[in-house]
């Protein structure tokens, strides 16, 4: 999703096969696979920064790989080519556990496979005519997916890359060249569970109200739990807590959608730069629960952002403790961020964005630098609040712009009226 070249769009199918068996008993040939190279692991130990450490070393030889394919081709009874297509994701799953568990991320422990989807390379399925032909065992069993009348038919553009095949969707993923094309600038976004908010020193400080998103996820919360209170535990519950689940993620998804449209009409031709989800901090793997809502609305934001515009991914490191005037790390509470010192008040969001805004210039954060990202502002103070005489707040000077609090339909009419 970075500047790179090449993009990467990916269409779901439904289908009506039944490939739970043969998911199944992917599912146990990959875990195999795992389980066998895991045995195999060689641990060095190691003294860093006076700790004891075991540095694993995975056995890569091919000897071991023939002998490793030998053993899973021994019971398995459909295609070989899948058994490679294992090895081969077994090896890529087990060296980023041993990334993350270098740098202290994952416990010492065997990575189990949970979710049950088989990949399928591009040489190892047939296109022709609209139709993919996947076989899963030789000569007699294949799948056939008609895709000619997809909705997506006449967008899709690139050639077709890997296959994901679960039990009831077909993932089809195309790869094409991105046109590279001047941008306006870099429009940097934070988000938490009320507000988007943009940064960009030309257009000032954007704000997008996400309270209605807020109100869709508490509004089903509410209904589950008066639900669960029920404390039944019948069928026919469960059936409702699936149906609300559903219901929530399309209203959310509808959500989105229309907003990532709104975004990427209104400030057309910049980039829009995100924090990188994979490389976690703002959310830490927590446990709390309105966390990791925002965290996969936040997923949804930048996935369908990066259909709409482009996206460039930014490293989320300290961006919210990082005072963006001086430098200064600090541990802010609560939504107005205050530096120890250099005394700057300012909003927490606010503060992230210039702080990721100075990571795409590649600068490191100045008082001088700071005056120039906001000097054109004028009339809101970078708190939020009005400017206002009597107030104490030290940087008086700088003085943000109002930040839009717009909401959608505010947005979109805006939109309609400005050609
Ligand atoms: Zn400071």
């Amino acid at each position: 999703m970075s500047e790179s070249s090449y993009q990467v769009r990916s269409y779901k199918v439904k289908h009506n096969y039944d490939v739970k068996g043969f998911l199944e008993a992917y599912r146990w040939l990959l875990q195999r696979a795992i389980d066998k190279i895991w045995k195999n692991i060689t641990w060095n130990e190691r003294v860093i920064k006076n700790r004891r450490r075991l540095i694993p070393i995975i056995p890569k030889s091919n000897e071991f790989k023939r002998n490793l394919r030998n053993y899973l081709l021994g019971d398995w009874n459909f295609c070989a080519h899948y058994v490679d297509s294992a090895i081969k994701q077994a090896y890529s799953i087990l060296k980023s556990w041993r990334r993350n568990y270098l740098k202290g991320r994952r416990a010492r422990a065997k990575p189990v496979v949970k979710k049950k989807f088989v990949r399928v390379k591009e040489t190892l399925y047939s296109y022709r005519d609209g139709r993919i032909k996947i076989s899963i065992r030789p000569f007699e069993e294949h799948l056939v997916f008609d895709i000619s009348k997809a909705w997506f038919w006449s967008r899709t553009k690139g050639e077709m890359g890997e296959l994901i095949l679960n039990e009831k969707f077909l993932t089809i993923t195309f790869r094409f060249k991105q046109k590279t094309q001047n941008s306006k600038g870099v429009i940097v976004w934070d988000c938490n569970e009320r507000s988007l908010d943009g940064f960009n020193p030309e257009i000032g400080w954007v704000r997008v109200d996400l309270r209605k998103l807020f109100h869709i996820h508490r509004v089903y919360e509410l209904k589950r739990q008066r639900l669960q209170s029920k404390a039944s535990r019948k069928q026919s519950l469960r059936r409702v807590l699936e149906k609300y689940s559903r219901r929530e993620r399309n209203r959310v998804r509808d959500f989105i959608h229309k907003m990532t449209t709104m975004i990427a009409e209104a400030f057309r031709g910049y980039v829009h730069g995100f924090e990188d989800l994979n490389k976690e901090k703002m959310f830490r793997k927590s446990r709390n629960h309105n966390r990791n809502i925002a965290k996969s609305d936040w997923r949804t934001i930048i996935g369908l952002m990066s259909y709409k515009s482009r996206v460039r991914l930014l490293n989320p490191y300290n961006s919210t403790r990082r005072c963006s005037r001086c430098g200064m790390v600090n541990a802010p509470k609560g939504a107005l961020y205050e530096c120890k010192k250099c005394g700057l008040k300012i909003d927490r969001q606010l503060n992230a964005c210039v702080n990721l805004y100075l990571q795409v210039e590649g600068l490191s954060p100045s008082p001088k630098l700071f005056v120039g990202l906001v000097k054109r502002w004028g009339g809101f103070t970078l708190t939020g609040g009005e400017a206002d005489a009597g107030s104490n707040e030290p940087v008086r000077s700088f003085k943000a712009h109002e930040p839009q609090r717009l909401s959608m339909d505010q947005y979109l009419s805006i939109l309609s009226l400005e050609p």
